[in-house]
């Protein structure tokens, strides 16, 4: 079996280079624990943040070792009472094809291999739900502005504040994304951020100011939609991904007293500490997905040695909805 690893630190925009793949001997199954095969691997912006040697949430993965990521794996070998082959686990598999898994007890287990498992069914979908469900916590009628839309959190995102009754900007870049938020996923009006006029169409897009914003980029756009939110206004901070490939961080928005003014709340959060909630968060999302309200997107591509250039076109943008890597 294959695994990537990290061959050196990245430095800003990350390349293919900064990764190895190498081939492991087959191991033996860990008493416990299960020998799995990888089925999908979830590709996120944060695993950009995991490369980076500086203080985070997760410590850095290290050089030389596998490069870490969510996935879902299949038992084909198993030591623990609880387990047997077939049976379909979610955790940090790795970027490997076989995994050992130690402490299976901790994994999440599935009852299907769906890739939506680790799209609106999975951590994609906890995060759109906490940030849009807790901080932005929009009111029928209110403004919600969504960036990243088309992504995978974004997409979700703004189909949670139109069931919440709110009207929906969203912005994405280019056309096709643009034409993706205002046919299908039903969106009020759009801001596309590669267009020269961007700052035009955000203006015109929010008549009535924003309310509450689902922030995902960061960078001049964020900047431009402070200064339209209205007095009491709620931020949920989710991600930055403008400066993810930066080797100086980018500097913070030049208005940030608008929070003082403007008695905005602004709320950082990271998925990971509301692991707690996933099973409720899962089953409503899985409801509303049954009933035809809620549309899972996704971009699947196919063969693990495809990861590494999956992970690095990723910061493009060409894909929609949450994307994955499958191994068949
Ligand atoms: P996706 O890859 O689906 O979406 C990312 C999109 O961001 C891209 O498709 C692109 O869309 C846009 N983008 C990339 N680079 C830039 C740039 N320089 N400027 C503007 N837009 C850019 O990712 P996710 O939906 O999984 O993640 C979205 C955000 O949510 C990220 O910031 C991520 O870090 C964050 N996140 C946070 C979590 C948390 O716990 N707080 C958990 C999961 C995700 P386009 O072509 O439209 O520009």
């Amino acid at each position: 079996p294959h695994s990537v690893v990290l061959a050196q630190r990245p430095h800003g925009r990350i390349r293919s280079s900064d990764f190895a793949q190498v081939d492991v001997d087959r191991r033996p199954c860990p008493e416990g624990g299960v020998r799995a095969r990888t089925r999908h691997l979830s590709i996120d912006p944060a695993i950009r943040g995991w490369l980076d040697d500086r203080p985070s949430y997760l410590p850095p993965v290290g050089v030389g070792e596998v490069v870490r990521s969510l996935g879902i794996a299949v038992v084909e070998e198993s030591r623990h009472p609880g387990l047997a082959p077939g049976d379909v686990l979610r955790g940090f598999t790795g970027w490997q094809e076989e995994v050992l898994i130690e402490d299976p007890q901790r994994w999440d287990r599935l009852p299907d291999a769906s890739t939506a498992r680790l799209g609106v069914l999975g951590m994609t979908g906890l995060t759109a739900w906490v940030g849009m469900g807790d901080i932005c916590a929009p009111r029928a009628g209110e403004t919600v502005f969504v960036s990243a839309a088309a992504g995978a959190v974004g997409s979700t995102a703004v189909q949670l504040a139109r069931l919440a009754g709110a009207r929906v900007v969203a912005s994405a870049g280019g056309p096709r994304k643009c034409a993706l938020l205002t046919g299908t996923l039903g969106v009020d009006a759009v801001v596309d951020h590669r267009a020269d006029d961007w700052a035009d169409q955000l203006r015109d897009a929010t008549p009535d100011g924003v309310d509450a914003v689902f922030e995902n980029v960061g960078g001049p756009l964020m900047e431009a939609v402070l200064d339209r939110m209205n007095n009491g206004g709620r931020m949920a901070l989710c991600g930055l991904i403008a400066g993810y490939n930066d080797v100086v961080r980018p500097p913070g928005p030049r208005n940030f007293g608008l929070l003082v003014t403007k008695r905005i709340r602004a709320e950082g959060f990271i998925v990971v500490d509301h692991a707690d909630r996933a099973a409720q968060c899962e089953a409503e999302l899985g409801a509303q997905v049954e009933a035809g309200r809620l549309r899972a997107f996704e971009t699947v591509v196919e063969g693990f040695d495809n990861v590494v250039g999956t992970f690095v076109d990723s910061f493009g943008g060409d894909h929609v909805g949450k994307l994955v890597v499958s191994l068949g």
